[in-house]
């Protein structure tokens, strides 16, 4: 056992991980939990200097629950968690947790493992009976919310407990949206969505499964129902290359639609050799996937350079990169793939040329040009495109859609979190630029704010 205050306030308690051989042979959690005493000997690390907060969206007041684990006090812990996030133990498991990489610690040892303490808080209370709920009364006001994911959430959970009743309107089955059919179980499990997801319907939150908006019930319809409308829909649509071959055969597919298949439980056979495309979050995911169901060699081809990829330098990013080389994926960088060669339906593998990378004039990032003088090919018996999605907008009758300020592919919103259409907000993946869980949650935490103050509550 750690004892409180006897380490060294720059050395990080280790968290523990299953060994990479026996953990890619199935989808079973691999991080483990901190025991509560390693948790209170992590967080009576922390100086209380607050430079962590501003590093959160969410602005989660991260050295008072420090202190409250560090204390032993978790009820005041999970409660002051609360405050400003109703999704703790799901941000606790797999938040990017941008807050360790302001850490004051950080900059002489180990940055505080914030997220990992407030899964410790989480896993050591009980919900039900510690967090205390002071709900309001009924206002008999109404808000609808597009989609189930964990924007919606914390609109659901704030106007809950503000006496707004809300109905979520979900076109899946089950609730959590990308934090179900894009983030894979072994990062991620059922059951803590669901605890969440349950919490906040206990509030009175009303979650309509399986109705789609634009499909089964118009946008109008929710307009004229309800007193505001919150899009929460997130980015669905995959974005894909068009390389030549990529709709010749159905083994090469999109992150997204692979994913959510593994997900569901849906059989998907991948072969033995595997090529992921692209060099983000998505692409770790995907390449982890493609090992855990059975594939024997599996790499990932990014057109700029390691130091280039998506959030590199984040503490986030190095985590996942080295978890998912020590699980045997193979990187090749700086590649520019021009066909998927598909033979009688089958697919053989992929073209490519090498990149030089070329700085901008005026210090942009440097931009991947492709040396076609040789070319390159590789086998692959299934290739899946992590390059991006966005918001499908095909529930919105196209006049909304005309009215509807946009930031690119985004979703412009004022102060209050509304959108150039009085009444309705927007928030989440279709909306921010930083597209993870706890920017969602600020987002629905700043349009709940404003859905109030737009209601006159
Ligand atoms: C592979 C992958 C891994 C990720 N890993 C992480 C991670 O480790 N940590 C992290 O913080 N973030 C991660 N993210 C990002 C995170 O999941 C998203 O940022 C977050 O879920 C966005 O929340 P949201 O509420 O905006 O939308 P979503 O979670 O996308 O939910 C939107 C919901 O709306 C529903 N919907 C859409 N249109 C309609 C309609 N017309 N009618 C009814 N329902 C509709 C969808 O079915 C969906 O359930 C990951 C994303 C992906 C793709
Ligand atoms: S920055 Fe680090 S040391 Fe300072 S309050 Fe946050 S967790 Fe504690």
């Amino acid at each position: 056992m750690t004892v409180p205050g006897t380490l060294d306030k720059f050395k990080r308690v280790p968290i523990k991980q299953r060994d990479p051989e026996e953990r890619k042979k199935d989808f079973e959690p691999y991080i483990l939990s901190y025991t509560l005493e390693e948790a209170m000997a992590e967080a009576d690390r922390c100086l209380g200097c607050g430079l962590c907060i501003p590093g959160c969206a969410a602005r989660v007041n991260i050295p008072a629950y420090l202190k409250a684990m560090a204390e032993g006090n978790l009820k005041k812990g999970i409660n002051t968690i609360f405050k400003d996030l109703p999704l703790p133990l799901i941000c606790g498991t797999v938040c990017t947790h941008r807050c360790e990489d302001v850490c004051v610690l950080g900059k002489r040892g180990d940055a505080l493992a914030i997220r990992h303490v407030k899964r410790a808080i989480c896993e050591n209370t009980n919900y039900v009976e510690d967090v205390v709920i002071e709900k309001k009364a009924d206002t008999g006001k109404r808000v609808a919310a597009i989609g189930a994911g964990p924007a919606s959430l914390t609109i659901g959970y704030y106007l809950g407990l503000n006496g707004v009743k809300v109905d979520i309107y979900e076109k899946m089955d089950i609730p959590g949206g990308m934090m179900t059919v894009g983030i894979p179980r072994y990062r991620l499990s059922m059951e803590t969505i669901n605890m969440e997801v349950d919490f906040i319907k206990s509030l009175g939150v009303d979650i309509k499964y399986g109705v789609e908006v634009g499909k089964d019930i118009s946008f109008e319809e929710l307009l004229e129902k309800y007193d505001a409308v919150f899009i929460g829909a997130g980015n669905h649509n995959p974005r894909r290359t068009g390389t030549k071959g990529h709709d010749e055969t159905d083994r090469v597919m999109h992150a997204i639609d692979f994913l959510r298949k593994v997900a569901l439980g849906e059989k998907v056979d991948v072969g033995k050799k595997v090529i992921i495309i692209g060099g983000g979050f998505t692409a770790m995911d995907a390449s982890r996937t493609a090992l855990r169901l059975g594939a024997e060699k599996v790499s990932v081809y990014y057109r700029r350079r390691f130091e280039d990829r998506p959030s590199a330098g984040t503490s986030n990013a190095e985590e996942e990169y080295e978890e998912t080389v020590a699980e045997g994926v193979e990187f090749v960088w700086t590649v520019t793939p021009f066909e998927y060669v598909v033979e009688n339906g089958r697919l053989k593998g992929m073209k490519y040329w090498k990149n030089q990378m070329v700085e901008q004039e005026g210090g942009g990032r440097a931009k991947p040009v492709p040396i076609k003088d040789q070319e390159y090919f590789v086998e692959a018996d299934t290739i899946i495109e992590a390059t991006g999605q966005i918001i499908d907008f095909s529930f919105l009758p196209p006049e909304i859609k005309e009215k509807l300020d946009m930031n690119w592919n985004d979703i412009k919103v004022d102060d209050n979190g509304m959108t150039s259409v009085e009444g309705v907000f927007a928030g989440g993946d279709a909306v921010n630029s930083q597209k993870d869980i706890i920017a969602a949650v600020a987002d629905g935490k700043k349009a709940a704010k404003g859905i109030l103050k737009y209601l006159g509550i």
